[in-house]
């Protein structure tokens, strides 16, 4: 159950890579590979937004840093609907693999700074491209206090990830898992250099993802969706989109959230092993943020300035903290006045 009252969470995110994916992770530079990029703010992006605003759907916008330089107005387009988040995906769609930590913890630093001059907000969630947590990336989420990460495959809905994932530490943010059976750059993406089979007819990626969601919706699952504007973008493949939407919104009990909000409402488990646990096997908890309505009349958000932290009983202040923005809804205990999203 989601948010008290839905039966399954729905989320869509859209990569919005422009020219960086071919020339960060491809290493092409020439007009022609560029130009697929540029298909992203031509084509691609009016018909999502086309697609979202006539569905009134929130939707998560992942952008590295130079697309947010390169394309401003792209960003404030965006921006200015009101109802999208942005999450950080690198600064040049780099690989983090073999970054030295120091200068990843840089990029990271100028790509967020770049996205906050882009959107007017801090990013809060992360994907390293393509998919690919390098074996720093982990902790320096951790340092810049990111509310959950979107790069790994552990499962099929939100979980708290350990990193290294054998026998590694449970971190602080969330897994909002992505998948490559949930990406539609597997099925549309065609290139002969470096060579992807992706031609996919629509009516086939159409069949894979209601087959997905009925499965997320029988579990009481999340469905986790990412997009690319130059593979969706496409006249047959956004009206597949389309009818996909549809699909989902003919069930009533379905909760469109940007992928924030979705991780900041997972729930806990309650039967050992049988479902991702926001609660340490120990029971000590771990720090969360919290903000609290009030202060500017009704319903208005301002940060309480309280640090919590979750055990197996409940939500409980521990410090005052600069930056809260969030509460997960397994805290029951939340004290009166709190707003958990
Ligand atoms: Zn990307």
């Amino acid at each position: 159950m989601w948010k008290d009252r839905y039966r399954c969470a729905a989320t869509l995110s859209v990569d919005f890579d422009a020219e960086s994916l071919w020339s960060g992770t491809f290493k092409l530079t020439t007009p022609s590979p560029l130009s697929r990029g540029d298909y992203d703010v031509r084509a691609g992006l009016p018909r999502i937004h086309a697609l979202l605003d006539k569905h009134e759907l929130p939707a998560t916008f992942m952008v590295p840093g130079q697309v947010a330089d390169d394309h401003p107005d792209a960003c404030a387009d965006i921006a200015e609907r009101g109802r999208h988040e942005v999450g950080y995906h690198g600064y040049f769609h780099e690989s983090v693999l073999e970054l030295p930590l120091d200068e990843e913890r840089e990029l990271m630093k100028r790509g967020i700074a770049r996205l906050e001059e882009g959107f007017g907000a801090t990013p809060r969630g992360n994907r390293s491209p393509p998919f690919a947590l390098g074996p720093n990336t982990a902790d320096l989420l951790e340092e810049f206090r990111f509310a959950y990460d979107s790069s790994l495959f552990g499962h099929d809905e939100p979980y708290r990830p350990r990193v290294p994932v054998v026998g590694g530490a449970l971190r602080d943010f969330v897994e909002l898992p992505v998948s490559w059976e949930l990406d539609d750059a597997p099925y549309f993406l065609f290139s002969f250099f470096p060579y992807m089979s992706g031609l996919a007819t629509p009516s086939q990626v159409l069949e894979i993802w209601k087959a997905e969601f009925d499965g997320s919706y029988a579990s009481g699952g999340c469905f986790l969706l990412v997009v690319h504007p130059f593979c969706i973008g496409r006249h047959p493949r956004i009206a597949m989109l389309d009818e996909l939407i549809q699909y989902i919104k003919s069930f009533q009990d379905v909760w469109f959230a940007t992928w924030r909000r979705n991780g900041a409402a997972c729930r806990p488990s309650t039967a050992p092993g049988s479902r991702p646990s926001w609660q340490t096997p120990d029971g000590a908890g771990f720090p969360v943020r919290v903000r609290a309505r009030g202060g500017g009349g009704c319903g208005t958000e301002k940060p309480c300035g309280w640090t919590a932290r979750l055990t197996a009983t409940g939500c409980r202040p521990v410090a005052r903290a600069t930056a809260c923005t969030w509460i997960p809804r397994s805290c029951t205990a939340a004290p009166a006045g709190w707003w958990r999203p």
